[in-house]
């Protein structure tokens, strides 16, 4: 176990805040993982579990114990008539995962791909994307309890899968470090294409037979014409999650707003947030080194030298807009340190 004080974490988080930890250790492995925890247990310090760190924002330095979980390893547990189950370690890319899965030619987790993070994040907040969601490929995950130190495995029906959710952002928030991730990916696949804008990409690719691949790379080059790269312009992807009203308040505003857009799914209606947003006119707003992407408005950047302070302010006052012009609160999606 080596234990770094004072460490420097603006490389280890998407948005580029300059930022230190404490403490911070590096997992790469069970024993390491055994050792730090045990003795943390004499010095009680908060714990930060770090993935990728694309999905934290720090407003000041984590005046605890950073745990980086860089455990390796992918393989191929056991196999069904019509599934593969696959074990990924959580310090793997979610990424490099999926073009894995792309090249073995297993179904299930394409309209996922470049979704950056690590699997130990995945099932975090049931990552999506592209009407795919970790919980339809998800099978069970194994995770380290922080206060017993003991090893339990998750069945997804212990997960309380949500829209961006789940047990581990709420109630166990803090409280298991995951350690791997076992996905279900079918043998024969069931594309999903109609969302957003795959169908025209793979047109415009010129697409006549479906494949796993063939999505892959569509939702690629969707992906990278409109989304800001955090390797150039720091960011943690949509900053707030897409807000779900009753379809009743739906309609009633869609009477002043007869071009808001909405997906009804029963009695809710979910409203893309970055259209409210915009409609305040944040989309391309910039002040100093923080910003609202211009591409897409549920981004929030960092051009340099923003701090997670300024950040987070200008994610207050675009709440506040959003809940003056719609009475709808924005709940924020990245998690806040
Ligand atoms: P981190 O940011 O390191 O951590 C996120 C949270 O999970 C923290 O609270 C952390 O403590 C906790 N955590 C991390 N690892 C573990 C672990 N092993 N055990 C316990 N807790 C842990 N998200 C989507 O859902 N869909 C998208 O399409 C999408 N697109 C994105 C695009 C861009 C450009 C960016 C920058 C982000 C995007 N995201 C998206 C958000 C982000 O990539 C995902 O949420 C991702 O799963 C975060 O993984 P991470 O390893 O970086 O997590
Ligand atoms: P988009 O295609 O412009 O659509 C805007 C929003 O409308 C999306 O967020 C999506 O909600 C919703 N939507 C679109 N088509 C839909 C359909 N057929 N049925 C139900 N809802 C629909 O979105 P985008 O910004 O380019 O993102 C594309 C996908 O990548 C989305 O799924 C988005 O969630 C995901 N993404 C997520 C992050 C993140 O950090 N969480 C960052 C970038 C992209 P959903 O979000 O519920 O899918």
């Amino acid at each position: 176990m080596q234990l770094l004080e004072n460490y420097a974490l603006k490389s280890f988080n998407s948005f580029g805040i300059a930022v230190s930890a404490k403490y911070y250790c590096n997992i790469s492995s069970n024993e390491a993982l055994q050792e730090v925890l045990a003795w943390n247990k004499k010095q009680h310090h908060q714990i930060l579990v770090l993935g990728g760190g694309s999905n934290i924002l720090f407003t000041k330095n984590f005046e605890g114990l950073v745990l980086h979980n860089t455990l390796k390893g992918i393989e191929l547990v056991r196999e069904s008539e019509h599934y593969y189950y696959v074990r990924a370690m959580a310090g793997e890319s979610w990424h490099e995962f999926v073009q894995y899965c792309v090249k073995q030619n297993y179904a299930g987790v394409e309209n996922l791909i470049l979704i950056p993070g690590n699997i130990g994040a995945t099932p975090m907040q049931n990552i999506g994307a592209y009407g795919v969601e970790i919980k339809d490929v998800f099978y069970e995950l194994e995770a380290v309890d922080i206060e017993a130190q003991s090893l339990v495995v998750f069945k997804k029906g212990d997960c309380n899968f949500g829209y961006r959710d789940s047990i581990f952002k709420q109630t166990l928030k803090n409280k298991f470090i995951i350690t791997s991730v076992t996905y279900e990916l079918p043998k024969l696949p069931k594309y999903n294409t109609s969302y957003g804008a795959i169908e025209m990409e793979l047109e415009k690719q010129g697409v006549k037979e479906l494949s796993i691949a063939a999505i892959a790379k569509a939702v690629i080059a969707i992906r990278q014409r409109k989304l800001p790269d955090p390797q150039q312009i720091g960011n943690a992807g949509s900053f707030f999650k897409n807000p779900v009203i009753p379809t009743e308040k739906y309609l009633q505003l869609k009477k002043p707003y007869p071009t808001l857009p909405g997906y009804a799914d029963g009695a809710s209606t979910k409203l893309p947030a970055g259209w409210l947003i915009e409609q305040c006119g944040w989309k391309g707003y910039r002040k100093e080194d923080a910003g609202c992407y211009a591409l897409q408005a549920l981004v929030l950047v960092n051009y340099g030298k923003a701090t997670g302070e300024e950040i987070y302010n200008l994610s207050e006052k675009i709440i506040q807009t959003v809940q003056h012009k719609f009475e709808i609160v924005l709940e924020r999606e990245v998690n806040i340190y």
